[in-house]
């Protein structure tokens, strides 16, 4: 598969080619097909596939397409992950593309001093990377309610098997019901154990599957 025949935008292409990604892991050739066509995906697939890549992408165009939905403002695209260093890394990862782009993306964690995530969040921004309790923080009277998700039309569950074994799945369940159901949901996660069918079914509408 090459990079030119997904359907990417043409400033996503050129991220791409000044950031020497020869080409698309396997991982990102099934996915990203399958979320652009704007089904909820589940990929099953390891840190070091390239999967973050094969989320992050359908959200620059998701984002681009998208009309913009009347006087609302907070996340465009919200992706949970279980750990700070995780969200820095996905943040991280979002940072070339965001200035072709012309967008912004905020990373929300915990262990950190929250007064400097609620300034950058009243900045605004289209794109969230999060660990669930601090987006929760955001979300309530703790911050002042600093956001909400009323714009959020993509959801990423990043490594959702840890975040499950991490116990946070209270907290990702409450963010999700705080997001509109017409979203867009997709979940990664290096294994995919029975106890999470249950749980995708409750997420998820009529999931593709991919696993590499
Ligand atoms: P991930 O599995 O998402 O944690 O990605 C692992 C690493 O692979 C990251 O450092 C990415 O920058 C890099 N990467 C992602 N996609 C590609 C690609 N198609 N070609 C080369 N490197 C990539």
């Amino acid at each position: 598969t090459k990079w030119s025949l997904l359907g990417l935008p043409s400033s996503c292409l050129e991220v791409i080619k000044f950031l020497q990604y020869e080409k698309p892991s396997s991982i990102q050739a099934q996915a990203l097909p399958a979320i652009m066509s704007g089904r909820d995906v589940i990929g099953v697939a390891k840190t070091g596939s390239g999967k973050t890549i094969a989320f992050l992408l359908p959200l620059f165009r998701h984002i681009k397409d998208q009309r913009p939905i009347e006087n609302l403002e907070g996340p465009i695209g919200v992706i949970m992950t279980p750990t700070r260093e995780l969200a820095v890394q996905i943040h991280r990862e979002c940072k070339p593309f965001l200035k072709a782009l012309g967008l912004r993306a905020i990373a929300a964690y915990g262990g950190s001093p929250i007064s400097e995530q609620i300034a950058e969040m009243k900045k605004g921004a289209e794109i969230v990377v999060c660990t669930p309790g601090r987006m929760i923080d955001l979300l309530t009277a703790n911050s002042g309610r600093v956001t909400n998700l009323r714009r959020t039309t993509y959801l990423v569950l990043d490594e959702a098997d840890r975040m499950f074994d991490m116990g946070f799945e209270p907290q990702v369940m409450k963010i999700i019901n705080n997001v509109r159901p017409d979203r867009q949901t997709v979940l990664f996660s290096a294994t995919f154990p029975k106890q999470m069918e249950s749980l995708a079914r409750k997420i998820l509408q009529k999931p593709l599957e991919i696993t590499v």
